[in-house]
């Protein structure tokens, strides 16, 4: 090139654009930039435009010059920003990540689940009354749950539409029983435990149904245990949980663990006994199976029933926590809706 001047003003230039471009912290900065050296009015479009006073002769050679250096300074922009833009978006990344084990304010305090809190009361009842806890698997042999209870293969009871069967032999529990069965099985005489827990049947879901729903069963079994003392028993646990005032009714049943049955009711605690819609207008709740161990149950559990006796029953926690916070739909219980959750503070 004839004119070394404009050679220095172009390298210098280019120098100066890459500096700015590799300054620049964010691409609105990069951008500025980007128009103070190519845009239109530029210091290479100025550069360009200087060459009108050169020689003639020198101008296209000049122009090649300055057109090749803008070129190599685009091409510092171009790097500069992917950077940027790799740079902000690893910044998002960062600026978005939640941390699960950072400490947070107080959100709200929770509340324990009616059919917890009836649990609890209940628990605490018959502890009170010299019961044990026991618990026992959901997922049961059928030996637990029907034929050590005196149910044996064909009975009606155990027909496919009540009980979910996981294989031939294997079951989700229809009831809390089978902890009868094992805890038998496990030691002697005398046994006081109670049991509570999810049990399954395939039932329909609605207002007063549901496939699953939770049991307590009382169980006793000693010398001289007569029918008087699971009256006594079941008395108790009436007027602890829904006031003095309440009555039992004790009705004939049938179970085949039991021998004889009965169905409990209460007095209905909505309208103590005068009558109301949730009683049908008949004063009365049903509120429990109960009855005395069969014998056969004793002697498949190998307990002597010539020695000994018992009494069990299973009461429904969901109808218990129903009854006593007017829980109106048994499907309230289930859905986890937080309206009605926050009521139980
Ligand atoms: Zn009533």
């Amino acid at each position: 090139m004839s004119n070394p001047g404009i050679s220095e003003q172009i390298s210098s230039l280019v120098t100066e654009a890459r500096e700015a471009a590799s300054a620049s912290k964010s691409l609105a900065e990069l951008e500025g930039a980007r128009v103070r050296y190519f845009g239109k009015k530029g210091m290479f479009t100025g550069l360009l435009r200087s060459l009108g006073a050169m020689p003639q002769e020198e101008r296209p050679a000049a122009g090649q010059s300055v057109n090749q250096g803008r070129e190599d300074a685009e091409a510092f922009f171009a790097a500069a920003t992917e950077n940027l833009k790799k740079k902000e978006r690893e910044e998002k990344l960062f600026a978005e990540t939640i941390d699960v084990t950072e400490p947070r304010g107080n959100n709200g305090i929770g509340s324990l689940h009616p059919v917890t809190i009836a649990l609890r009361e209940l628990v605490d009842l018959f502890v009170g009354m010299g019961y044990e806890t026991v618990e026992g698997p959901e997922v049961e042999y059928d030996k637990y749950n029907f034929e050590l209870l005196n149910q044996p293969k064909n009975h009606p009871a155990r027909d496919a539409q009540d009980t979910f069967y996981i294989e031939e032999n294997i079951v989700l529990r229809s009831h809390t029983s089978p902890v009868q069965a094992r805890t038998m099985l496990a030691r002697r005489p005398p046994i006081r435990i109670i049991s509570a827990g999810r049990v399954y049947r395939a039932d329909e879901f609605d207002a007063t149904h549901s496939p699953v729903f939770h049991q307590l069963e009382g169980f006793y079994v000693d010398k001289n245990v007569t029918m008087s003392d699971l009256k006594g028993t079941l008395e108790v646990f009436a007027k602890r949980l829904f006031g003095e005032n309440t009555k039992t009714r004790f009705r004939p049943s049938f179970f085949p663990f039991t021998e004889p049955s009965a169905e409990v009711d209460l007095t209905c605690p909505t309208c103590g006994g005068k009558g109301c819609r949730l009683c049908k207008n008949t004063g009365w709740i049903e509120m429990l199976g109960s009855g005395m161990v069969n014998p056969k149950v004793l002697e498949l559990c190998g307990i002597d029933s010539s020695v000994y006796s018992g009494f069990a029953f299973g009461i429904g926690l969901d109808r218990v926590g129903m009854l006593r916070y007017a829980v109106p739909d048994m499907r309230w219980l289930f859905e986890g809706d937080v309206r009605m959750m926050r009521q139980f503070r």
